[in-house]
């Protein structure tokens, strides 16, 4: 039987960045009332006026409707850890307190490799129910936390990208590999899942905490080696991890120049939190073009701090299991609110830019995801700014594209994710609810 090559087109409100707003104003997004994309085997052919390529469009394709939703790229989530799916809501513990009590114990179970597929594929519906499309994820220590995240999103067609964490001091024995180990394991997982369908690995020393020097070095090495992978880590999140960083790399002259000195640095790299910075690792980073990750459902919940993006390049993620919400939109009301409290306004086109095309930029795949055009993958999201009553409500009085933004990201959660696609095709969740 000849395979005909698969075609879809999306008709709806379309709405999708070309560019930064701080920078091009009201030329760096695109909106249109009656838009259409077309797909050709996952992939973006043709966006725009519907009433135009529908005069293009081959015979007998089918059609879905977005209605009043309004139809989006999907939303990129920067920022999350596998193994914490079960520990979210854990109650009155600050980083490190956190850390030891809650996920440490945790993170064990990880080494049971039905628990990580168990937990694969919870966190993968999850994930697709907010709209979130692309993950830059933390596994546990153990590499089948990992393999069995990208096992789950390779049969789901999702674009990932994980690592599994190097951890060699500072844990719970079973939690602990060694500099060559974690070397090992890490090389491995590269090389047999990075770039296979849409799957990524990352190099993912957790903190300099839990790193030696040597293996904070082996991490160096794997970034030298594998220039193409992203490296995924933490810094300045709280005030006693950094304490004790400067005991443990007595050494360096700040948190930053800890990850500078092994080489970790650079565009590729993504710094979880950075929320207690001085002004010389804030000037080293911007040079380095590393990218601060702002968490704010994490750095309100565990008490850390107030995010300052001044000067830095940044992305915004959830920070699952810290983080509270596996919403990149209840992300962005905290996200608000956190700029709020320092005199700062995030804008909503500011706001969906950065989970879109801006988180894509900061993990180097904008040529893919995060925007429309022809040549991107068709992952994308339907909006429901009237998904619940209080929402459809405060709709009625809505003037505005900027006012319907604004209640997605203040009052918007899952239930406003009316339907997410992943390259064209409309995802249908399997699991949810029999993780026990
Ligand atoms: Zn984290």
């Amino acid at each position: 039987m000849v395979q005909l090559p698969f075609q879809r087109a999306i008709r709806g409100r379309l709405f999708w960045f070309v560019a930064d707003p701080a920078h091009e104003g009201a030329r760096a997004w695109r909106y249109i009332e009656d838009g259409m994309i077309l797909i050709r085997n996952g992939l973006i052919t043709a966006v725009g006026e519907a009433a135009v390529l529908e005069r293009q469009m081959p015979a007998g394709i089918e059609v879905v409707h977005g209605g009043r939703n309004l139809v989006m790229p999907g939303f990129i989530d920067p920022h999350i850890h596998i193994p914490q799916t079960q520990v979210i809501a854990s109650y009155g513990a600050q980083l490190i307190d956190w850390l030891n009590r809650y996920t440490f114990v945790e993170e064990q179970r990880f080494a049971n490799p039905a628990h990580a597929r168990t937990n694969a594929t919870f966190l993968m519906d999850t994930l697709l129910l907010n709209g979130t499309t692309t993950a830059v994820a933390f596994g546990s220590v153990h590499p089948v936390s990992v393999e069995a995240f990208l096992a789950e999103a390779d049969r789901r067609n999702a674009r990932m990208v994980a690592g599994k964490v190097m951890m060699d001091r500072n844990a719970p024995p079973a939690l602990l590999d060694t500099p060559e180990q974690g070397y090992e394991d890490t090389k491995a997982l590269i090389e047999h899942w990075h770039g296979r369908g849409r799957q990524m690995c990352a190099i993912a020393p957790r903190f300099a905490i839990t790193s030696s020097p040597t293996q904070l070095e082996a991490a160096g090495a794997l970034a030298k080696e594998f220039p193409e992978c992203l490296i995924e880590t933490h810094l300045a999140e709280n005030h006693a991890e950094i304490a004790l960083v400067r005991e443990l790399y007595p050494d360096c002259c700040d948190y930053t120049d800890v990850y500078d000195h092994f080489g970790l640095l650079g565009p590729k790299s993504l710094f979880g939190h950075c929320v207690h910075l001085g002004p010389r690792e804030r000037a080293r980073l911007e040079e380095s073009g590393s990218v601060a990750v702002h968490c704010p459902t994490s750095n309100l919940f565990l008490g850390s701090g107030l995010f300052d993006p001044a000067g830095l390049r940044t992305a915004i993620a959830t920070d699952i299991g810290a983080g509270t919400s596996y919403s990149m939109l209840a992300t962005l009301n905290e996200a608000y609110k956190v700029q709020q409290l320092q005199g700062r306004s995030l804008s909503p086109m500011a706001a969906f830019f950065a989970i879109t095309l801006g988180n894509a930029r900061a993990i180097g795949l904008e040529s893919r995801i995060g925007s429309f055009a022809p040549g991107r993958e068709a992952d994308l999201v339907m909006l429901d700014a009237c998904a619940t009553s209080t929402m459809a409500h405060r709709m009625a009085r809505a003037q505005s594209l900027d006012d319907e933004l604004f209640v997605l990201m203040t009052l918007g959660d899952d239930r406003a994710v009316a339907a997410t696609y992943l390259m064209g095709e409309r995802v249908v969740p399997s699991s949810i609810g029999r993780l026990s």
